[in-house]
């Protein structure tokens, strides 16, 4: 099968021309692209120089239905148009016949001057994307093509990228800006307003380098080149993301990423609530839940930074104090926890109203104990004042449940790197400190020296000693005398702790103390008591009134709940009476706190005839408060009025004072470590009632002494029950 053209022509000389051409290939090429524009999706029009239809494909019938009857090889494009437009197929061209005519001669003139791709939108929805082509020997070919599902799936994308909370940006591979969502205009408005389709990477960047919206971008030319440099080249690397800090406090999670494709996609999320969260949680592991102060685990860091300070090399050296609540455990006891609490939150905020930054910390490290780390403080006197001041500010009464309660801080010091270069070694030396300060009395702060170490393990082996005695009973007492200073009688006897360790006497100032913190006080008191009233008996049988017998007692005994049986047991034990029992109350230990359960055990005690006395009054914690409240029978003056009496100074005067203010409280009034005549005529024409001191005799260790001491001044009342008295 070959097919053959066939020409015949007469020529001018009349003959007949057959000219006969094998067309079979030509043929076949015609069949073949007949086939394919047949074929295809895409609409295939040919016009010639003339704009005059030469020939369509099927896709072309079917997309523009219209224009079936006006699509006939010969007709001009225009009219082909101009009837689509009259049918109302594309909306783009407007309404009025001007805007129609306008569009059509642009259409037109896509004709003529082919190249550039358009999109169509017909009326009922679809969109075409429409190209011309001229070719060589001058013929156009239009084709159209229908992207109405790409465009449907690009919609979606849209929506999806509108709908995301992240902004999303996205350069082309040239690094030109392409899109960004509406997250990306709420998130940077500025970059936003600065982008447009086009622009580059770097100018974007540069922009946010400049705009101020960015934290760490720094404020110098030469800063926002190095940050830009920066963000340059994390965009480049596109791994992993980056949290950017915007000036307005808020966080932004950065992650780039180059597809395959080779665009860049930046994708920007708003981490602030998250960080904030991670922020908070951080915040929480560094302090103390209750006061909102650093932990002892930060206080650590801090105390770290503050020795590793170094100003031109040399360390800036600095104070480390630690402090605790005088007492605290029995506040805790008696006015409660919540109380407890809340004097802790109040030494909290004095802590912090004291502080001045710089470094400057202070923290709870556990129960009552707080520390206290201050950079650059090393001039001695400067360190006197400042320790000073904050020992005062911590001391101040608190109003605690709507009472003022006086307060107690024990607080030790020591100076870095004088003292100590690491944290642990500086931890122990405040410690020690802060132990010595408690040792000499509480509510005192005592700067650290190093023979402290020695002191420390002092207390220890005191306090294994103690209970070592206890075991052994190496305790006894001695009994001092008491005189009536109106007549001279004999008034009494204060019975004191003697403990003579098998070496010798060892000072009842270096065990009590130790006693009281241990808890071994109580125990102690009552081999003191039962030693005391024994002896009392002793006197008694051998025929002479020892008068009243009292004993010193702190706070932890009266709160031992069986304090009250244990007396009574003990008085009857020896067939003494409650009213031959005195209680001399160790103040500090006292009345540190308003112990209502302290409280009820004086009243009760007080109830069954026992007399009541406040020892060191003048020195102690007891208030004018505490008179108008307590069954309190007798102050006794402290000994340091006692020996100002006739010196400079206000003793004298103080001592007068207690005098008339027992006097006036319906109390009596004792003098202690009376030692010159001097002081006995002074106290005498005072009116104190009754002195105590070597003036008048030494503690007693035995009972011979006692009674020695008694039948010299006055005799015997009775000999074995026979009155020897007139
Ligand atoms: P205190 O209650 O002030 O007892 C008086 C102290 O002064 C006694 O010291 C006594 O020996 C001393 N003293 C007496 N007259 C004079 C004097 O004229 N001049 C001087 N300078 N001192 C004088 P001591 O026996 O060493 O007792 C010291 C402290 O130990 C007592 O002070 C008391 O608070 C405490 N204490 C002693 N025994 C006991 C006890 O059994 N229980 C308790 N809880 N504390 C006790
Ligand atoms: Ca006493």
């Amino acid at each position: 099968g070959h097919s053959v053209q066939v020409r015949a022509r007469r020529s001018a000389s009349g003959n007949l021309v057959v000219v006969s051409t094998d067309i079979t290939d030509l043929l076949s090429a015609q069949a073949m692209l007949r086939d394919v524009l047949d074929a295809i999706p895409n609409s295939v029009a040919a016009y010639d120089a003339e704009g005059r239809l030469i020939l369509c494909n099927p896709a072309y019938m079917a997309m523009f239905p219209v224009s079936a009857k006006m699509a006939t090889p010969g007709r001009r494009y225009e009219d082909i148009v101009r009837f689509a437009v009259g049918q109302e197929i594309y909306p783009q061209a407007g309404e009025t016949p001007a805007a129609r005519e306008a569009w059509i001669a642009e259409q037109v003139s896509h004709h003529r001057t082919p190249g550039e791709v358009r999109r169509l939108h017909m009326a009922d929805g679809r969109v075409l994307l429409a190209r011309e082509r001229l070719s060589d020997s001058g013929n156009l070919v239009s084709v159209r093509t229908d992207i109405t599902d790409l465009t449907r799936t690009e919609a979606m994308l849209r929506d999806i990228l509108e709908t995301l909370p992240s902004a999303v940006i996205a350069y082309d591979r040239d690094e030109r800006l392409v899109l960004w969502n509406r997250a990306a205009v709420e998130l940077l408005p500025e970059s936003a307003a600065f982008a447009a389709v086009g622009r580059t990477l770097e100018e974007m960047v540069r922009f946010s380098a400049t705009s101020g919206a960015y934290l760490d971008a720094g404020a110098t030319d030469a800063d926002h080149d190095r940050w830009i440099a920066a963000r340059l080249a994390a965009y480049r690397a596109s791994s992993g993301s980056r949290t950017l800090r915007l000036q307005d406090g808020r966080f932004l999670t950065a992650l780039e990423r180059r597809s395959e494709s080779g665009n860049l996609v930046c994708v920007r999320t708003d981490t602030t609530d998250l960080k904030r969260a991670e922020e908070h949680l951080r915040w929480q592991a560094e302090r103390d839940p209750l006061t909102l102060l650093h932990n002892r685990a930060f206080f650590l860091t801090t105390l770290d930074r503050a020795l590793a300070a170094t100003a031109g090399g040399t360390p800036v050296g600095g104070v480390l104090l630690l402090l605790d609540i005088d007492y605290f455990k029995q506040i805790n006891d008696t006015l409660g926890h919540d109380m407890g609490d809340a004097l802790l939150v109040e030494i909290a905020h004095r802590l912090r109203l004291y502080l001045r930054g710089g470094g400057e910390g202070a923290a709870r490290l556990g129960g009552d104990e707080f520390g206290v780390v201050i950079p650059g403080l090393t001039d001695p006197t400067a360190v006197m004042a400042r320790i000073d001041g904050l020992h005062g500010a911590l001391s101040a009464p608190a109003d605690l449940g709507g009472r003022r309660t006086p307060l107690g801080i024990s607080m030790g010091a020591t100076m870095f790197p004088a003292e100590g270069k690491e944290a642990t070694k500086l931890l122990k030396n405040a410690d020690l400190a802060l132990y010595e300060a408690k040792r000499h009395g509480r509510g005192r702060w005592t700067p650290f020296r190093p023979e402290q170490a020695t002191a420390l393990e002092r207390q220890v082996r005191m306090a294994d000693a103690l209970r070592d005695a206890l075991a052994r009973r190496q305790f006894t007492v001695a009994l001092q005398p008491k005189r009536r200073l109106r007549d001279g009688a004999h008034a009494g006897f204060e019975a004191l702790a003697r403990w003579h360790d098998g070496t010798g006497w060892v000072s009842p100032d270096a065990f009590i103390p130790v006693a009281e913190e241990t808890g071994l006080i109580r125990p102690l008191g009552r081999v003191v008591m039962a030693a005391a009233l024994a002896r009392v008996r002793d006197i008694r049988d051998r025929g002479f009134d020892p008068g009243r017998v009292a004993l010193n007692v702190t706070g932890p005994q009266l709160l031992d709940p069986h304090f009250r049986e244990q007396t009574l047991a003990a008085l009857r034990r020896q067939g003494l009476a409650p009213a031959g029992l005195e209680l001399e109350l160790t103040g500090t230990a006292l009345f540190g706190r308003a112990s209502e359960q302290i409280d009820a055990v004086l009243r009760d005690v007080s109830g069954l005839g026992i007399t009541l006395s406040l020892d060191d009054f003048g020195t102690g914690y007891a208030s004018l408060a505490h008179l108008s409240r307590l069954p309190i029978d007798r102050l006794k003056i402290d000994r340091s009025f006692v020996t100002g009496i006739g010196r400079a100074g206000p003793g004298g005067v103080i001592a007068r004072t207690v005098v008339s203010l027992a006097h006036s409280l319906g109390m009596e009034s004792i003098a202690k470590g009376v030692e010159t005549d001097e002081q006995m005529a002074f106290l005498a024409d005072a009116g104190c009632d009754v002195a105590q001191g070597y003036l008048i005799a030494r503690p007693m260790l035995t009972t011979d002494e006692a009674v020695a001491y008694l039948r010299a001044q006055a005799p015997p009342a009775t000999v074995n029950g026979i009155s020897l008295q007139a």
